[in-house]
């Protein structure tokens, strides 16, 4: 392949210092200098310091394959397959990701290329840099001049904020249409103006993304429901028909009718997660699929007592089940989510001056659909809710409440959609 020559920013041109940088990863990156390798700091982490903001982590890439790298940091590991990783660990459960530079992405191998031995993948930088995904992404810093090592016009599109996919954008996304995520959510997330060719590519490759698994899907519309720029992604996504393309029940018909709701939603979640928070799965879908609810449902309209408000339980579950099947939502979470829901109008109805009526309070329900109905207030501008009610520990954030299983009955795979007639009514609902 013919590459160019990169650019080379020297130290007193970019505002990159050394003391931004994590103390860990820069151990690494000194060992592996000096024992003879090239060691850089790439991808997010130069985007983030080159922006001022605080990096989530501090990625290096070096010129030592795997093997070198074991030998060299005693307490790793390596992880992954066709892509060999290696994970350096220190004190206090902090680990730093180390990959030999590779001549391309994963998602870049097709055909007879698949079948390549995996150290066929090792490149240069310049190889490394185009197999990146966005040109603000593939930026290299490096420790022996303090330079960083622009290959793709990275520097410049972040002065000028623009998100450019390396290379021919419309093939790029082909290969990994979950780039069309990632190109939204920086433009999202700093605000950033996305390049033509690049939104161009992005319109007529949408109905690939269907080709990806459901797990990465899952996994990346959650990372930007938590970025803390949701609201703004979801206008950005709206816009460009992703929206509607990963929440077909959000058909481009619906959007003109929930976009506001919507957005005052997310703006909640942007507020909570900007300060730290971390809400929780059934919250964030809960909050997803309440305009839809409310539209599509007529949730406010809809029974709250008896036989009917169960009617209208099961047939939100069942729909919601439907909905966002393909976003492998755990069944407690999608109770959680139908009782958050359909108690909105119970709490709505006995929301008043003199507090809440002791017959709610009581509820084994109460304090969960409290926290739901507390969101959609503040969204609503009436009230804000406290960060720290809605900040989990890390090891809970996927399943922050568990929905209790009777003892030694466990649910089999054809229970029934909705739980039994608990104390709380069904749902959660007054019966
Ligand atoms: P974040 O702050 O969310 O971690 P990030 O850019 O570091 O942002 P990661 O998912 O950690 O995102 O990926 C690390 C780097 O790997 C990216 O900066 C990018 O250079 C590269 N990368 C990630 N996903 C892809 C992809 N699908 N195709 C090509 N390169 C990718
Ligand atoms: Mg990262």
């Amino acid at each position: 392949m013919d590459l160019p020559d990169p650019i080379i920013i020297p130290r007193n041109q970019h505002s990159i210092s050394r003391k931004d940088i994590d103390r860990e990863a820069l151990k690494v990156l000194y060992r592996l200098r000096d024992a003879g390798f090239s060691a850089y700091l790439v991808g997010g982490g130069v985007r983030d310091l080159y922006l001022g903001k605080t990096p989530k982590d501090f990625d290096i890439s070096t010129d030592a394959r795997p093997g070198q790298l074991r030998n060299l940091f005693r307490n790793s590991r390596v992880i992954g397959k066709r892509f060999r990783l290696v994970q350096v660990f220190f004190r206090g459960n902090k680990i730093v990701e180390v990959s030999t530079l590779r001549c391309r992405s994963e998602y870049d191998i097709e055909g007879a290329e698949e079948v390549l031995p995996a150290n066929n993948t090792f490149g240069s930088v310049a190889e490394d840099a185009f197999r990146r995904d966005l040109t603000i992404n593939s930026l290299f810093y490096e420790v022996e001049n303090f330079t960083v090592i622009d290959y793709v016009g990275g520097v410049e599109d972040l002065k000028n904020g623009i998100i450019r996919v390396v290379g021919d954008p419309d093939r790029r996304i082909r290969r990994d249409p979950v780039r069309i995520m990632r190109a939204i959510r920086h433009a999202a997330r700093n605000d950033f103006t996305i390049e033509e060719r690049t939104w161009q590519a992005i319109l007529t490759n949408l109905e690939y993304l269907a080709m990806c698994p459901d797990s990465r899907i899952r996994d990346e519309l959650f990372k930007d429901m938590r970025g803390g720029a949701c609201a703004r992604w979801a206008t950005l996504a709206m816009e460009c028909g992703l929206f509607s393309t990963l929440l077909p029940f959000y058909g481009p018909d619906l959007i003109p009718a929930v976009k506001d709701r919507l957005d005052q939603l997310f703006k909640v979640i942007d507020r909570l997660h900007g300060e730290g928070a971390k809400v929780d799965e059934s919250l964030l879908v809960a909050m997803l699929l309440l305009p839809w609810a409310e539209e599509v449902l007529h949730l406010h309209g809809a029974p709250t007592r008896g036989g009917e408000a169960y009617q209208f339980a099961r047939t939100l579950r069942d729909r919601m089940d439907t909905a966002v099947n393909h976003l492998n939502i755990n069944r407690a979470q999608k109770e959680l989510v139908t009782g958050f829901l359909v108690n909105l109008p119970v709490f709505n109805e006995a929301f008043g001056d003199g507090g809440w009526p002791k017959w709610l309070i009581k509820k084994s329900y109460f304090k969960d659909c409290l926290r739901f109905f507390q969101l959609v207030r503040e969204a609503e501008g009436k009230g804000q809710v406290s960060v720290a009610d809605y900040t989990l520990p890390e090891e809970d954030m996927e399943t922050s409440v568990k929905v209790p299983r009777k003892r030694g009955k466990r649910p089999g795979r054809r229970a029934p959609v909705v739980v039994g007639k608990a104390k709380g009514g069904i749902f959660g609902l007054k019966r």
